[in-house]
């Protein structure tokens, strides 16, 4: 066995890097108190109780603490820790831009086709400015009336324009794509046949958003296990801004997450300022689960495919590393992954 390391000493430093990552008071407040109890317990007393297995009796230790100490007195760094110590020591900015850096496009981006306000090419145009080697065109499927979803024959049309337009801006290429919603039961709001034909598919949940978390799990498990779906956006539907609030939606994260891993589907980090979705502490969640992300911005106009650094920045403080990002790879390696979803 390696030697045990200070359990207190670790709490303790999970505790600063969570600070200097700005996580709320709460969480960070969960090692410290720890850490506390370890302290007048003695390390006599920690060890016993380690061995009974009792830790979680004491106040202020709960499941992530009480694994944590294990693992230090087992001579290990912790899992929580070193994950922390991945990105801790650099400052947020230089490693956002690191995790910029390695971006090649953008897989969730809005025309006027739905509720967007440019055309295809004014967001290719601008893509292209931005360095971006590809970039999907994800319009709204038709059940979204309010945002003018494309029915499948407009969406037909759409891709056309879209092979007639790559024929004009190759090298770049523009990827044909949706944000298919997904239905209440889980199935997505387009033909299959249709979807099968585009190079990327977002599912997002936009209704009924408020439904019990045992549906709401239910249903987004069964669209990350549909062959078609890719990208899992937006997954909590919040809202941060004060006009127009929303709290996120309720499911079973680690179910999800677990889904997405096992389907090799990816998580959306959403990039615009309003919904930054998933939440820190499930974007953590999902790293831990192994899931691979897309770093998006759901731009709605072309100056919007500039807010990728917001989602750089939240990858970054949760530990996201670029080999986990989808659209960090070379288009073909991107199109083979989503191909290799569907039998
Ligand atoms: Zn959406
Ligand atoms: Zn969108």
């Amino acid at each position: 066995m390696a030697d045990p390391r200070d359990p207190i000493a670790d709490l303790k430093r999970i505790a600063f890097l969570l600070e200097a990552a700005m996580e709320p008071s709460y969480r960070v407040r969960a090692f410290r108190s720890a850490a506390a109890t370890l302290a007048e317990l003695g390390p006599e007393g920690v060890a016993d109780r380690a061995r009974a297995g009792t830790l979680r009796e004491l106040s202020g230790i709960g499941e992530v603490t009480e694994r944590t100490i294990l693992e230090s007195l087992r001579g290990e760094e912790p899992v929580y820790l070193r994950r922390l110590e991945a990105t801790g020591g650099i400052p947020m900015a230089e490693g956002a831009a690191a995790i910029r850096a390695a971006l090649r496009g953008d897989l969730h981006a809005h025309t006027l086709a739905s509720d967007g306000g440019g055309s295809i090419r004014e967001m290719a145009e601008t893509a292209i400015g931005l360095g971006h080697a590809y970039l999907v065109i994800t319009d709204h499927s038709p059940r979204l009336t309010v945002a003018n979803g494309l029915s499948a024959e407009r969406l037909e049309e759409q891709l056309d324009e879209i092979a007639t337009l790559n024929a004009e801006l190759a090298p770049f290429r523009l990827l044909t794509g949706i944000e298919v919603d997904i239905n209440e039961d889980g199935s997505l709001d387009q033909s299959d046949e249709l979807l099968g034909r585009l190079d990327v598919v977002v599912g997002s949940v936009h209704s009924q958003l408020r439904a019990e978390s045992r549906p709401m799990t239910i249903r987004m498990v069964t669209a990350l296990a549909n062959p078609h779906l890719d990208v899992l956006g937006h997954c909590t539907g919040r809202m941060t801004t004060r006009k127009r609030r929303r709290p996120p939606s309720d499911f079973d994260a680690d179910l999800v997450f677990a889904a997405a891993a096992r389907f090799d589907k990816a998580i959306e980090i959403n990039a615009r300022p309003e919904r930054l979705d998933p939440p820190k502490r499930l974007l953590r969640l999902a790293v831990e689960a192994g899931c691979r992300v897309s770093i998006d911005t759901d731009a709605h106009a072309p100056g919007q495919l500039a807010w990728l650094p917001n989602g750089c920045e939240r990858a970054f403080l949760c530990g996201v590393t670029p080999e986990r990002i989808v659209n960090a790879m070379e288009l073909d390696d991107l199109l083979a992954w989503t191909a290799s979803h569907v039998p």
